[in-house]
């Protein structure tokens, strides 16, 4: 059965921001702020977290398979040019509930559990450590209309769980206004994102850089590549790329 969204909680928990009490955003039970507050732990917990063996280039589980650097079905059909991929979890339906409500409804304070996602995630930490994270940008007319870039809160999320090992750094930009993808199929994202994207010429970026891409989701990697092909054409060598859900 499909749960019934609550349209309210983002609203509500943007004005309890400053009390001492929210609504979890999936049950909607209230939740006390104890540092990890704004999902409720028994919610958390129910989120499809990848664990385990995972594809290399977008990090979605792969039962069966114990030995590193396979990659899926979905990957093996793109020609990706990033060197390494991970998720934090699948996107089934509650997950898409907590990206919808950052994305749409500017839900920021939901990034303010990263620090608990982060440990949840096996091996995240490890993975992010020593990067500079480059969020995906959105064109700048789409940034005016919708007021913030959800990559870049997520950027800023991560550099705040993981400390002075990372940097976030804007370095691209989005020249093409490109529709949406999400009801494209996998060729039509392709060229939706072609030439999209360039590098900004004063970046401060280091050739020696390992870079992270950062998106909130990891569908068919298209826009993913998109960006690391402009890094790579640039002389970038070291581009991998990080996004909470996959799907
Ligand atoms: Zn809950
Ligand atoms: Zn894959």
């Amino acid at each position: 059965m499909k749960e019934k969204r609550k349209w309210w909680i983002p609203f509500v928990n943007r004005t309890l921001d400053f009390v001492l009490t929210s609504f979890c955003p999936i049950c909607g039970g209230q939740v006390f702020k104890d540092g990890y507050s704004y999902v409720c732990q028994d919610c958390l917990d129910t989120l499809a977290w990848v664990r385990g063996t995972r594809c290399k280039l977008c990090g979605i589980p792969m039962a069966g398979m114990d030995f590193q650097g396979l990659t899926c079905a979905g990957c093996r059909d793109e020609n990706l040019l990033f060197d390494r991929g991970r998720c934090m979890f699948v996107m089934e339906e509650r997950a898409r509930g907590l990206i919808h409500d950052i994305k749409y409804h500017g839900a920021r304070m939901i990034l303010r559990d990263m620090p608990s996602w982060v440990e949840r995630s096996e091996g995240f930490r490890e993975y992010l450590e020593g990067t500079v994270l480059v969020p995906v940008p959105l064109h700048r007319r789409r940034l005016g209309k919708r007021g913030f870039n959800q990559s870049e809160w997520i950027a800023q999320a991560f550099r705040k769980a993981l400390g002075p090992s990372v940097e976030v750094i804007h370095a691209l930009i989005r020249r093409k206004n490109t529709p949406s993808q999400t009801e494209l199929d996998r060729n039509q994202r392709k060229a939706n994102v072609k030439n999209a994207f360039a590098l900004v010429r004063k970046n401060h970026l280091r050739k020696k850089d390992r870079i992270m891409l950062v998106d909130d989701v990891f569908t068919t990697g298209a826009t993913l590549n998109a960006c690391a092909e402009v890094l790579k054409e640039n002389g970038f060598q070291q581009v991998s790329v990080a996004t909470l859900g996959h799907g």
